[in-house]
């Protein structure tokens, strides 16, 4: 206790709205204040598309368009050393990237193609496939919104909330609905989601972004979402799904915690309401860095967080509830399935999730003649084409490798993920994309002679922010300028060596020193594979 004759010193808020703290604390959440992020898309129709780049308002061009899913890019030639010595406007190139969010990844033949077509008549022919399920373009001017917007809406496609601190696209499995893996199917809850909330007002501005999965299978990298449902058979309920809080990667790393509750499928939106509601209230919006939900958790604990939730928000308790058994290895559903229906999914491995509009296009053609009607993107940047009947499925197979979407990829195209990296991203110290297409190359020429039985993830990224999951892959790359043996500054990676998901969920070692430039990659990867091959015990993983 101090002297009573001192002043008490007050413990600093961390501007939690529920404890009083509603006067803004950051730049962030000033801008946040003074108008709401989806309150721009009106300007953008109705003023900055028809005045062009210089009429936007700067709060609305480094702020508020991320809610509708637009990021101004990287101006093109500023080296990644400069990146940090830069103010973002030095940074800001007048083209924007635009994420169209495809929740559960799920998408017609008829919008895949319309998508395509976007990019080709907007976008430079440029379309990503992000581990977010989303489809990333670029060299967006913002003149083309409304007709990217009439396209896409038309359609049922949505850029809404698509970034910003908001509710992002949903995770979902790929093979929701189709799979004989699956017990219970829950698009219903990632639908209703997406009715009730997304571009709702009551979630329109939260600490940060916050990021759901929402799977009956361990495909969607649950253990590093804001929250994840996942399938899991209770004793006495039956099948529901296994909650989980506060997992996230980026500078301050978590794996997400059980709350230990089992959740009916009708009973997800409401808890996922009452989730997010605690983020929004509870949430610290003091300093950026640390307005995850990951670090409420992390001070609170999941049985406090728990408690919170059912007697502030549900009102009810939930049933308690067992863990999901882990699958042995990891699930990418690349490759050839038998659907519960008799028919097929194949699922194909672009490189390091880059495609093209004109890719698109052709693979909607090549779906719809085997067929199908309808396409998944992966959270691991891979895509699956549904519903193809046994007839088709070789032709179909075919004509997909043509479009250098491989059905049966080498294990280091099927296991590799780049983020987008400094050809487009303001923070970016290196390139990640590029690299990551010619490092598959050439690790398939280097290591054709090894075959080995397990997957060894490769994640390229270009900073810390791990936007790839540099910490969860069996070779983590994080992007940063490094001294080569001439002593020159370079592109290169600091190496995290051994992390994972799964039945390996955990961060990989970041060996001190342990850093390869960027030239040097191939060469480095496949010392580390071999050694790895040669000592192997049987049954060993590469994280353990
Ligand atoms: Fe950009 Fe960094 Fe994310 Fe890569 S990891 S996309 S460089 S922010």
């Amino acid at each position: 206790m101090p002297p009573s004759n001192q002043p008490v010193k007050r413990k600093r808020g961390e501007g939690q709205w529920k404890l009083g703290h509603r006067e803004p604390l950051n730049p962030n959440e000033r801008t946040k204040k003074d108008d709401d992020g989806l309150n721009v898309r009106a300007r953008i129709e109705n003023v900055y598309a028809k005045r062009g780049f210089d009429s936007i308002d700067p709060a609305d061009l480094r702020g508020r368009m991320r809610w509708w899913g637009l990021y101004t890019q990287r101006k093109p030639g500023i080296d990644g050393g400069r990146t940090a010595a830069l103010e973002p406007e030095e940074l800001d190139d007048r083209y924007f990237m635009l994420r169209v969010r495809i929740d559960g990844g799920a998408l017609t033949t008829e919008q895949l193609r319309a998508v395509g077509e976007i990019s080709r008549d907007h976008a430079r022919d440029t379309a990503d496939v992000t581990d977010r399920q989303n489809i990333q373009y670029h060299w967006i001017e913002i003149e083309s919104m409304p007709a990217i917007w009439e396209r896409l809406e038309g359609l049922g496609l949505l850029t809404t909330e698509a970034c910003g601190d908001t509710p992002r696209v949903i995770l979902g499995s790929p093979v929701a609905g189709i799979s004989a893996a699956e017990e219970v199917d829950p698009t219903w809850a990632i639908d209703t989601i997406l009715d009730r909330y997304i571009g709702s007002p009551e979630f329109s501005n939260l600490p940060r972004k916050f990021k759901t999965a929402i799977s009956w299978q361990q495909d969607v990298a649950h253990e590093v979402n804001d929250v994840s449902f996942i399938g899991v058979e209770h004793p006495e309920h039956g099948p529901g799904f296994d909650v989980w809080v506060g997992g996230g990667l980026s500078t301050n790393p978590k794996i997400a915690q059980r709350l230990g509750t089992w959740v009916a499928l009708e009973d997800i939106p409401d808890v996922w309401a009452g989730i997010i509601s605690i983020f929004r209230d509870y949430g610290y919006r003091r300093l950026r860095h640390r307005a995850r939900i990951k670090f409420l958790i992390a001070d609170w604990g999941a049985a406090e967080f728990r408690r919170v939730l059912e007697e502030e928000y549900l009102g009810r308790p939930l049933a308690d509830g067992p863990a999901p058994a882990i699958p042995e290895i990891p699930i990418d559903h690349v490759g050839v399935h038998k659907q519960v229906d008799g028919r097929n999914y194949i699922g194909v491995a672009p490189a390091s999730g880059r495609v093209s509009g004109g890719t698109l296009i052709d693979l909607a053609d090549a779906a719809e003649a085997a067929g199908s009607g309808r396409v998944r993107l992966t959270a691991q940047q891979k895509i699956v084409v549904l519903d193809v009947p046994d007839e088709n499925v070789e032709a179909l197979v075919a004509r997909l490798n043509t479009l250098g979407l491989q059905a049966e990829p080498s294990p280091w195209r099927r296991s590799t993920m780049a983020c987008t990296g400094i050809e487009y991203c303001k923070l970016a110290i290196v390139e990640t994309k590029e690299r990551a297409i010619r490092l598959v190359d050439d690790l398939e020429k280097r290591l054709a002679d090894l075959h080995p039985d397990v997957p060894i993830s490769i994640h390229l990224n270009g900073c810390p922010n791990s936007c790839a999951r540099t910490q969860v892959a069996d070779i983590g790359l994080k992007g940063q300028i490094v001294t080569d043996a001439a002593g020159d500054q370079v592109e290169g990676f600091q190496v995290h060596l051994g992390g994972g998901l799964g039945l390996d969920a955990g961060f990989g070692r970041k060996l001190r020193g342990l850093k390869v430039t960027s030239a040097e990659l191939g060469e480095y990867v496949d010392r580390v594979v071999r050694r790895f091959v040669e000592q192997r015990t049987e049954g060993e993983r590469f994280a353990q």
